[in-house]
């Protein structure tokens, strides 16, 4: 279909008319700030650091400059790198929905399921490829794939592939990469540990940032409840009770913490699902299918579920467990209030999490208002002191009222 000239706010970015007409349709009036800023960035061919908050519409502001300058159907061109398999998927997918007018293909491929539709489709030869390291890697090795064609390399979530599961393999792909490309490094939290990596692999990079490089969404609001461990779980049912959620996911620290809230509120009459990494391919297609179309009332995640997924009408997300870096809250919480929506973000907090509660708002460079609920049975903890509260919440008193007069 040849579509119509287009006169719009997509177009004025420099976008042609079959993606200015898609996203259009797609329902998409204007663009955000990070794709104003970074789609003429990216035509003109520059590297890029990008990073604005959570639910913002990074995918978009990268997928949508790179289908224009592929132009027409040819060689793999661009890769992708995701950390997580249903990330790729889900940007695989936008990718699809952004080229439906144009005749640019994408595909995927990723862990956990077999090898040969993944081989055949990399055979067929497409434009985009969206991946996660360790299954590129091993497609490299059998030979399936060649990456002497890419132009554009994107790390998408970049700073979680500094971590240690990753880096190696990072980094042995993007020196298969030809040295001559484009490379994009997005994220919503960028950390100074990403320097050297970034040194490394980009040249002359612009940076954009939108928002405070550690600020969660504005539309997010938070508390903390603090309580004693024995207590967590009634407090959750408590609280599960009283809010009015369409959906929402706990985060737990570990795999068998996941499973194990996961039967209780089971048995709670609850509709769950869970996703880690200890789950087959197809229980964990299952879990987020089934939440996404609302036969899940609860998704019970660990933090390979805190990047990225982009699930529309989250309404509130609960950490059941503090997270260990500050950086997994925000991301952890960003799965609610997305494009614009609001949402509510609670913590539960025992006297073991109080350093990184802390260090949580120091992050955000916020202080997290502390929630009880009226009339359940607490039992009592020093949390509930107000004055060592008062000390656990802001060590940076003079400053943090400093800034409080100055907002007023
Ligand atoms: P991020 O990567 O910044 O967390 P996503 O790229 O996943 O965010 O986008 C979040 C949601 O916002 C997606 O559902 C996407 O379709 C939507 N979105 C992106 N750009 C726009 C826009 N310009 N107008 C309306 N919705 C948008
Ligand atoms: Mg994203």
């Amino acid at each position: 279909m040849v579509v119509p000239p287009q006169d719009n706010a997509f177009s004025k970015l420099g976008l042609n008319d079959a993606l200015a007409f898609g996203v259009t349709e797609m329902g998409y009036a204007e663009p955000t700030p990070i794709q104003t800023q970074a789609i003429p960035v990216i035509l003109s061919g520059k590297d890029v650091i990008g990073s604005a908050q959570t639910g913002t519409g990074k995918t978009a502001a990268f997928a949508l400059p790179i289908i224009h300058k592929l132009g027409s159907h040819g060689k793999m061109r661009v890769l992708v790198l995701e950390p997580t398999r249903e990330l790729a998927l889900q940007v695989e997918e936008a990718f699809q929905k952004f080229s439906k007018y144009t005749d640019i293909t994408a595909t995927v491929v990723y862990g956990g399921v077999g090898y040969g539709k993944q081989r055949d489709d990399l055979r067929r030869g497409i434009d985009v490829l969206a991946a996660t390291p360790g299954r590129l890697l091993d497609h490299m090795e059998q030979g399936d794939v060649k990456l002497g064609d890419i132009e554009i390399l994107v790390l998408d979530e970049v700073d979680r592939m500094l971590d240690m599961g990753f880096l190696p393999d990072v980094k042995r792909i993007i020196q298969k990469c030809p040295q001559a490309r484009q490379t994009l490094f997005f994220s919503a939290t960028m950390p100074p540990e990403l320097a050297q990596l970034s040194s490394w692999a980009l040249r002359e990079p612009v940076e954009i940032k939108i928002g405070q490089r550690r600020s969660p969404a504005e539309t997010i609001a938070h508390a903390f409840y603090p309580a004693v461990a024995s207590q967590k779980f009634d407090l959750l049912i408590e609280l599960l009770r009283r809010t009015d959620f369409k959906s929402i996911i706990i985060f737990t620290r570990t795999k068998m913490g996941a499973d194990r809230i996961a039967h209780r509120l089971q048995a709670e009459k609850h509709s769950v699902g869970v996703i880690h990494s200890d789950r087959n391919q197809r229980e964990r297609v299952e879990a987020l299918q089934g939440f996404k179309d609302g036969r899940f009332e609860v998704l019970v995640a660990t933090d390979i579920a805190a990047r990225g997924l982009d699930i529309a009408g989250v309404s509130h997300v609960i950490n059941y467990d503090v997270p260990e870096n500050p950086e997994d809250y925000v991301h952890r919480i960003g799965r609610t209030g997305r494009a614009h929506a609001s949402g509510d973000a609670f913590t539960l907090v025992t006297e073991d999490d109080v350093r990184d509660a802390r260090s949580i708002e120091r992050f955000i460079g916020a202080t997290i208002e502390r929630k009880k609920l009226d009339g359940f049975p607490y039992v009592y903890s020093a949390l509930f002191d107000e004055k060592a509260l008062a000390e656990a919440a802001a060590p940076e008193k003079p400053k943090s009222r400093l800034m409080r007069g100055a907002r007023r």
